[in-house]
């Protein structure tokens, strides 16, 4: 099966022998559970698995545990499988982690004739209890982006309802988790199934407008780019655009129009650095930025000193660039991006060769710890 050939290339060069059986395993126990099963789409129900195990490597950097979670998540809701039986054959841990994702599935549902918030704030408590283990909500992420990317397929009614609780709730937790690029995305997607007109308005204007703005951003980013390898710096530097939702959300919050949106992007530079001179690295070019474009001392933040509560580190300025446009520039190494794409997920790649290790057991429990209390959870 082609789906599962991919995901397996994905994966595989990251795992030993013993993980490439687990996963081996769990896929054919989940293509055996589902069989006869189709999707709303008219496909064959496995392929929704196989892409959620597919977005729990790709774009949440999971292990093998929570491939194979991932791959079974359906099975004891959609089908005769037990929870004792994934357990006998597949232990403690992803029993637990599938036990989580069931219960979250089968629980009282979201109703938005009843109070939103209050709702919200009780359907997110009710899945920080059932997940003890944080991959139980990284993995329910996929899952809920994985409807979402495909939520063409459903009626009118499924597709509204599904839309609100993943505003409500999913892209909420995505956020407290410091899945930026999952939190955007589920964002976008609830935009475009809920207003239409708006999201294609948006998205075209951005469209139209692309050739003028990358002609800016490329003005603006040409003497840094040569100033940065001149002083030695290893160094990506590029215009990010802000999400369609953003976008939309600060035209309501303001009150204004696309056309007097002026930060539709922000410059993002990121550097090679490890270790102990990230942070002094990061105000070097800093300092290069203001040698070339005049900063606004009331925009700058330091993330660095502070990280944000979800674990978001950077250093932002907001500049005067060419044409008098305000430009908002970020700095951060490497590290530090991949802390703000992934969340706390980045620092979740299980490792789980080097299990035996008692540092690194340790190590993932603190992280668990502040991840859950990035959420909200007592007790963590
Ligand atoms: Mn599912």
């Amino acid at each position: 099966m082609q789906a599962y050939l991919r995901l397996r290339r994905k994966i595989i060069p990251y795992l030993e022998a013993g993980d490439v059986a687990l996963i081996q395993k769990a896929f054919r126990v989940a293509h055996e559970a589902h069989r006869g099963m189709r999707r709303k789409s008219g496909e064959p129900y496995i392929l929704h698995p196989l892409a959620v195990a597919q977005i729990v490597v790709e774009e949440i950097n999971l292990g093998p545990t929570a491939v194979a979670a991932a791959l079974l998540h359906d099975v004891v809701e959609d089908t005769e499988w037990t929870i004792e039986e994934i357990e006998k054959q597949f232990g403690k841990k992803i029993a637990l982690i599938v036990d989580g994702l069931t219960k979250i599935q089968s629980s009282k549902k979201f109703d938005l004739n009843l109070g939103v918030s209050e709702q919200a704030e009780n359907f997110r408590k009710m899945i920080l209890t059932l997940s003890d283990d944080v991959r139980v909500i990284l993995i329910k992420l996929a899952d809920r982006l994985h409807n979402m990317r495909t939520l063409h397929s459903m009626d009118r009614n499924k597709q509204l309802k599904i839309a609100y609780e993943t505003i409500y709730i999913y892209a909420p937790l995505a956020h407290r988790l410091g899945l930026y690029k999952i939190k955007t995305e589920l964002e976008d997607l609830y935009l475009k199934y809920t207003r239409l007109d708006v999201y294609k308005d948006i998205a075209d204007k951005l469209n139209k407008t692309k050739t003028e703005r990358n002609r800016f951003i490329n003005e603006f980013i040409e003497p840094l780019k040569e100033q940065l390898s001149r002083q030695g710096f290893r160094a990506r530097i590029f215009g990010r655009p802000k999400s369609i939702y953003s976008i939309w959300n600060k035209m309501q919050k303001q009150n204004i129009l696309f056309e007097k949106i002026y930060d539709l992007f922000a410059i993002r530079i990121v550097i090679d650095s490890e270790g102990p001179d990230e942070k002094i690295d990061c105000w070097r070019v800093y300092s290069l930025v203001t040698d070339f474009y005049t900063p606004n001392p009331d925009r700058l933040r330091d993330w660095i000193s502070n990280p944000r509560g979800n674990g978001y580190e950077s250093l932002h300025t907001t500049v005067m660039g060419p044409e008098g446009r305000w430009v908002e520039v970020q700095i951060r190494t490497r590290r530090m991006d991949e802390i703000a794409e992934y969340g706390y997920a980045a620092h979740w790649k299980y490792k789980e060769q080097g299990k035996s290790e008692g540092t690194s057991q340790r190590k993932k429990r603190r992280i668990r710890i502040r991840c859950l209390g990035a959420l909200g959870a007592r007790n963590a």
